[in-house]
């Protein structure tokens, strides 16, 4: 397999630079009283607070409009365009602030999946979009073509390689995508409406392969059910505020909390009550 994308050097990890320092492990993620506004709208998050340990898989839930994939966006500097100072930085990434002289490296560390996979799936075929992260970090041609075919047997598509990404069903567009996030070997996945528009089967797949990974994990959803599965802690952002953040099946068992703010209790945690 050949894959001709022009590579650039690599750079550090953030997870590297902070633990060669021989700092005490600080949180994978940690947000400080972010606020944010697209420009000329209103307030959109308004004073977000959270910290997410090394290891924890997290749900980010709420009704529309509350702010979640924007908030996703803020932890690998997608948002703000004008990216912070260092001093103005409300976003710490292993304790690294997100401002614009850590950006390329906190983009190592965060991989960013977005809710439809055709804003990012850019190349022909599933094996040359795969290698397209690995050869940008500056990897050799051979560690390029070992990550591309471990990515693609995480995400259940081996050989996959050659088949053109315009060919495949959306759940495999949406597992070709996560390859290529997975092939960068991110530290933090920060997943943008993973199952949505996924038929059952597809959403089942997807969950297995989540569950495999090792990775910390930030998952916006509206498939609350699937937090139960996945994600022992919640948090709950409604009108770009966090109402709530604790135990899944605590937070999303709370029939009053979940109405409060639009949302309903899952089936799974309803069915548990009744048994
Ligand atoms: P959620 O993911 O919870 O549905 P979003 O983060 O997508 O929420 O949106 C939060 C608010 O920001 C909504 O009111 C939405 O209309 C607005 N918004 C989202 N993207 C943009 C944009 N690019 N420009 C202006 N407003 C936006």
């Amino acid at each position: 397999m050949t894959f001709s994308i022009e590579s650039s050097a690599s750079s550090a990890s953030a997870s590297e630079s902070s633990e060669s320092r021989g700092a005490p492990l600080a949180p994978a993620i940690a947000v400080r009283d972010l606020d944010f506004a697209y420009p000329g709208g209103g307030d959109v998050l308004k004073g977000v607070g959270l910290s997410i340990q090394r290891g924890e898989r997290v749900g980010l839930v709420g009704p529309s409009g509350a702010g979640k994939s924007t908030l996703l966006m803020h932890l690998n500097g997608l948002l703000p365009s004008d990216l912070p100072t260092e001093a103005e930085a409300r976003v710490f990434i292993e304790g690294i602030p997100l401002c614009r002289r850590t950006v390329f490296q906190i983009r190592r560390c965060v991989g960013f999946l977005f809710q439809d996979p055709d804003d990012q799936l850019i190349c022909p075929t599933v094996g040359e979009d795969v290698a397209y992260g690995p050869l940008n970090l500056g990897l050799s041609q051979q560690d390029v073509v070992r990550r591309v075919r471990r990515s693609l047997e995480q995400v259940e598509l081996a050989g996959y390689e050659y088949r053109s990404t315009l060919q495949l069903s959306l759940g495999e567009r949406k597992r070709a995508a996560l390859a290529g996030v997975l092939a960068c070997e991110p530290a933090i996945l920060a997943l943008d409406e993973p199952f949505s528009s996924l038929d059952p089967r597809a959403r089942r797949t997807l969950t297995r392969i989540l569950e495999r990974c090792g990775c910390t994990m930030v998952i916006a959803t509206h498939e609350l059910d699937f937090v139960v599965q996945l994600c022992p802690r919640v948090i709950v952002l409604d009108r770009g505020q966090v109402v709530a953040d604790g135990p899944t099946r605590t937070v999303l068992g709370d029939s009053a909390l979940m109405e409060q703010h639009g949302l309903e209790v899952p089936l799974t945690l309803r069915l548990a009550a009744h048994e």
